[in-house]
């Protein structure tokens, strides 16, 4: 069983008042700004390695971007992610969703025969929820998105459950397949000191453009159907003002505003 989790190192959210917009090149400038594993995808590297504990086999994170990006496949690996790949090259800067997943489709082609890729339904920075679907396509394979539960049965088709609005739907689905999960699919584990020390002795390879067969002109800002018309920061227009005083006066002093301002 190989399992491929695609895993998008984000701007920590503890630091996006630090990140600014280039209004040149109308893109985030992340110099600085420490990286974190996407919350979604720490999700599907989870499940990733319950379906190993179930079925056996390995789990490889997958990643385009920065070299800088490399504690955080570090981070996977330390919750137990066999090895890790880093597809990082200058051309696949400014890459749009079709770009990357492009790269991210070639890349697991030149991986070999894989059963499940994984990914998270979306991102907390661009957050477009595209990139699973285009990897599926590029693949050839079935997709499921919001999957909060995958039954991996030797021998079977797979059970996978996806939310969908007002419920959800109970899919038989025979691998490979790509899905992306929902925060409620699992509760991730905790890494220890051990779990760290032992992802220092895993691979983690890193690769250009050339290391992958990218016969397509989708790569990078020039390569990309989207091209961004702007990009800027909201003009901030609310102010707000702290009531003091008790709970009671406070309560009183907010519905005497309401009421002056003609909302009750
Ligand atoms: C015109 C244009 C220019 C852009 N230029 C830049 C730029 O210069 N620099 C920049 O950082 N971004 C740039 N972006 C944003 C870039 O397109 C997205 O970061 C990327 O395509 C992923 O989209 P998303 O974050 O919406 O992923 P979603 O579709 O929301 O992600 C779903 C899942 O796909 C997987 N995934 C997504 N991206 C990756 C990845 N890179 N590696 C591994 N798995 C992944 C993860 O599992 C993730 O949970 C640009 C976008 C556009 C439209």
């Amino acid at each position: 069983m190989r399992i491929i989790v695609c895993l998008k190192p984000v701007p920590d959210p503890k630091h996006w008042n630090k990140l600014k917009l280039d209004p040149q090149t109308r893109t985030l400038v992340r110099t600085g700004i420490p990286g974190t594993i996407n919350p979604l995808d720490r999700n599907a590297l989870e499940e990733a390695l319950r379906v190993r504990e179930a079925l056996g086999g390995e789990v490889i994170v997958l990643s385009m971007a920065p070299p800088d990006a490399q504690p955080v496949l570090k981070e996977a690996l330390a919750r137990g992610a066999d090895r890790a790949v880093l597809l990082s090259d200058r051309v696949f800067a400014g890459s749009d969703t079709l770009a990357t997943a492009y790269v991210l489709s070639e890349a697991i082609r030149t991986l070999g025969d894989f059963d499940l890729v994984l990914c998270g339904d979306e991102t907390i920075d661009g957050g477009t929820a595209q990139v699973s679907a285009q990897l599926a396509e590029f693949l050839g394979v079935p997709n499921l998105m919001h999957v909060s539960s995958v039954d991996a049965r030797p021998d079977a088709p797979w059970l996978v459950r996806s939310q969908i609005e007002h419920g959800c739907m109970v899919v038989e689905v025979k691998p490979p397949m790509v899905l992306s999960v929902v925060k409620a699919i699992n509760e991730p584990r905790y890494v220890t000191l051990m779990n760290i020390l032992q992802a220092e002795g895993k691979e983690l390879a890193i690769w250009s453009a050339q290391d992958v067969n990218l016969s397509e002109p989708w790569v990078g800002l020039a390569g990309s159907p989207t091209q961004m018309a702007d990009l800027l920061t909201p003009e901030r227009k609310g102010r707000a003002e702290m009531l003091p005083g008790s709970p009671a006066n406070q309560a009183r002093a907010l519905a005497d505003r309401l009421h002056r301002l003609g909302f009750c």
